[in-house]
């Protein structure tokens, strides 16, 4: 019999655990989505959004899950045959790319380890070599949730302009997007793809685009046929708040109070408290003496962190062991690295408390499986959230 009683630890790397204040906010009565009320709902969480992309763009809000949103940045600005530029980061970046050749687009797959981000280098010279600009876009996923690995999204960026190649710059946030710094103009992105349960701190069922003028431009003339997806169909009464078909009015309420929370907290503040709980999560796994799949430290992820099981141990039971006895669900391994790596989620609505937990889940599921590791991982992590927290001084406690 599972150990049920006490609250369940998800630690997947999305959807994660959703806030009481948020859960309060959609327990709300639905309203007319064509009435004053909803009006002003709409206005406020589509001029919030674009806070938390870092834009002065519309952001589109799609009823559906991140998937939904890949598919409307792909069908808004393409034409059938068209050339994309995409990179195998991972599991994610594949299931993309497949989409991509399901919708009849002929995409260029930059192959990888999953052990990297995007290599800013490689996507120059594929772009430099494209001297008749029939590649129209570049799609890159910013946090390979199947990997724990965050490419370089600026960089990526000056890579396409040192080429001096037109494309259109898509990017996956799906993963980062509120846990892991990003900036959709500075970075000069056209299309930025994000969900609503992973930093957002939102059940699934929303996704977004946030589109620059040059993406808005290029959906003028683009030819894959849309018309759930259309953003032309969404923009025009979205100026005013409303939507062209029925909004999830009780995920916008929740929308809502995420947007306070993350702004209450402070984007920044929020960024911070991830870097900070991704890193005491290495120096646990590194205590344990497991490797941690990502290689290259100036991408190592804040919202995840996938750990490699030593040879002859699979994940599965490993991730069996610690949901029958600690009621924690941990991230399977995906794709090519099914088997053979386990995730450990810390994005969204996070502390460290609930981090200790986490890491003491693992480290009594690594003993009960007889998995080989030495102790202290947890200790290892404590004393960086303890040094990360101390004033320089230490704390003085009067009387
Ligand atoms: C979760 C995720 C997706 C898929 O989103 P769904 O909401 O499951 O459709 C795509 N890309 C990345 C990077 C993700 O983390």
């Amino acid at each position: 019999m599972a150990d049920v009683s006490g609250r369940h630890f998800l630690q997947i790397p999305g959807p994660t655990n959703v806030p009481d204040r948020v859960l309060r906010a959609i327990d709300n009565a639905t309203i007319d989505h064509r009435g004053p009320e909803f009006q002003k709902l709409g206005q406020k969480v589509l001029s919030g959004l674009k806070h938390i992309f870092k834009t002065k763009a519309p952001v589109v809000i799609y009823p559906a899950s991140g998937t939904g949103a890949w598919e409307a940045a792909l069908v808004n600005t393409l034409s059938p045959g068209d050339r994309v530029l995409m990179v195998e980061t991972g599991h994610f970046a594949t299931l993309w790319h497949s989409m991509a050749k399901k919708l009849g687009l002929v995409p260029e797959f930059i192959g990888g380890d999953w052990r990297h981000g995007v290599d800013p280098a490689a996507v120059e010279t594929m772009l430099a070599a494209d001297k008749s600009h029939s590649i129209k876009a570049v799609c890159v996923v910013h946090n390979e949730t199947s990997t724990g690995v965050t490419s370089r999204i600026g960089e990526v960026r000056k890579a396409i302009d040192r080429a001096q190649h037109p494309a259109l710059y898509v990017v996956d946030t799906i993963s980062s997007l509120a846990s892991i710094d990003y900036r959709h103009d500075e970075w000069g992105v056209d299309v930025t793809v994000a969900g609503s349960q992973k930093g957002l701190m939102l059940p699934p069922g929303l996704s977004f685009n946030a589109v620059s003028d040059k993406a808005l431009a290029m959906s003028k003339t683009a030819q894959l046929p849309k018309s759930y997806w259309s953003w032309n169909e969404m923009l025009g009464p979205n100026k005013n708040g409303f939507f062209p078909y029925t909004p999830a009015t009780n995920l916008l309420y929740g929308l809502r109070e995420s947007l306070n929370m993350l702004l209450e907290e402070g984007l920044e503040n929020v960024f911070k408290r991830h870097d900070r709980h991704a890193e005491a999560t290495r120096r646990a796994v590194r205590a344990w003496g497991l490797e941690i799949l990502c290689l290259n430290p100036a991408e190592y992820s804040s919202s995840l962190t996938a750990v490699l099981m030593p040879a002859g141990h699979n994940e599965a039971d490993f991730r069996k062991v610690v949901l029958e006895n600690f009621n924690m669900s941990l991230g399977s391994g995906l794709g090519k690295v099914a088997g053979k790596v386990f995730r450990i989620g810390h994005l969204g609505d996070f502390n460290d408390l609930m981090l200790a937990g986490t890491l003491a889940g693992v480290e009594m599921g690594l003993e009960l499986t007889s998995v080989p590791h030495r102790k202290g991982g947890v200790a290892a992590a404590l004393d960086h959230l303890v040094s990360a927290r101390a004033p320089a001084g230490g704390f003085s406690i009067s009387r």
